[in-house]
C-alpha cells in the first residue's frame, strides 16, 4: 500500500514501536499497513500517527499505537486463530487483529460506534470480521471457544465468561485495575487456570456491563 501517509506510518513504527521493543515482524507490518486516520473523526485526523490515545465519538478513545501493538504482540497470532475482541470502538484495533488472525468476532456496546467501525472495515476490504452490538463482558458463547481474547476497556477483574470462552493454552489480554489506572495483563489458560503476566501500566475507559463496571 502506498499513500501520502505511508511515511508517517513508517516513522510511527520506527520511533514508537521498534524503539520501545515491539519485535514481532507481523505486528510491525500490520501497523505499517492499517490507515489509522480512517478510523478517526475528521477533527483528529491530522494527529493520526501521534504518540497518544485520541478522543473519538461517544466519549470513548482510540488507543495509543504503542498500546495497540503491545496488546497485539502478546496474543502471538500466526494467521490461524479465531479471536474475540471486546470494545470495538473505532475498529482500528479490530483491523490490526484481522490482518493477523483468521477470524475476528468483535463486540461493542454502543451501536453507533459499532456501525461506524463496520462501515470503515468493510470499505477497507476486511471480510474476516463479525461486528456485534451488545455486552461484551458476556463474550459470545455461541462462537466459543476462542484462541485468543482481547479486551480494550478496563475492568477490576477478568470477566469469568471471557476466561471460560478462551481455549486451553490461549491468551486473554486485558487492562485490570481501578477506573483511572490499570495494568495491562496477559492471562494464559494453563490446565484450566489463569497464569498472568503484567505487560505495562495503562489507562483505558471502563468496561461497562454485567461482568464489568456498572
Ligand atoms: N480498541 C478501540 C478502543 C476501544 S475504547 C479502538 O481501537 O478504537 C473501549 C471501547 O469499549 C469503547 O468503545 C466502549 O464503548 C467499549 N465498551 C465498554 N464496555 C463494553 C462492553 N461491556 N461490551 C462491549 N464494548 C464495551
Amino acid at each position: 500500500m502506498t499513500d501520502d501517509l505511508q511515511e508517517a506510518r513508517n516513522d510511527m513504527v520506527l520511533k514508537q514501536l521498534l524503539h520501545r521493543g515491539i519485535r514481532n515482524p507481523r505486528v510491525l507490518d500490520a501497523m505499517r499497513k492499517v490507515p489509522r486516520e480512517r478510523f478517526l473523526p475528521p477533527s483528529q485526523r491530522d494527529r493520526a500517527y501521534a504518540d497518544q490515545a485520541l478522543p473519538v465519538d461517544c466519549q470513548q478513545t482510540i488507543s495509543q499505537p504503542y498500546i495497540v501493538a503491545l496488546m497485539t504482540e502478546a496474543m502471538e497470532l500466526d494467521g490461524e486463530q479465531r479471536v474475540l475482541e471486546v470494545g470495538t470502538g473505532t475498529g482500528y484495533q479490530t483491523a490490526i487483529l484481522a490482518e493477523l488472525a483468521r477470524e475476528v468476532v468483535t463486540i461493542e456496546r454502543h451501536a453507533a460506534l459499532s456501525e461506524q467501525a463496520a462501515r470503515v472495515l468493510n470499505e477497507l476490504g476486511y471480510r474476516n470480521i463479525e461486528a456485534r452490538v451488545g455486552d461484551g463482558t458476556l463474550g459470545c458463547p455461541e462462537r466459543a471457544p476462542f484462541d485468543a481474547v482481547m479486551v480494550t476497556a478496563a475492568a477490576s477483574r477478568c470477566p469469568p465468561a471471557l476466561f471460560e470462552q478462551l481455549r486451553e493454552g490461549g491468551v486473554l489480554v486485558i487492562p485490570l485495575g481501578g477506573r483511572d489506572v490499570q495494568t495491562l495483563e496477559a492471562v494464559c489458560k494453563v490446565g484450566g487456570a489463569p497464569e498472568s503476566e503484567s505487560l505495562s501500566a495503562c489507562r483505558f475507559v471502563p468496561l461497562i456491563g454485567e461482568q464489568g463496571w456498572h
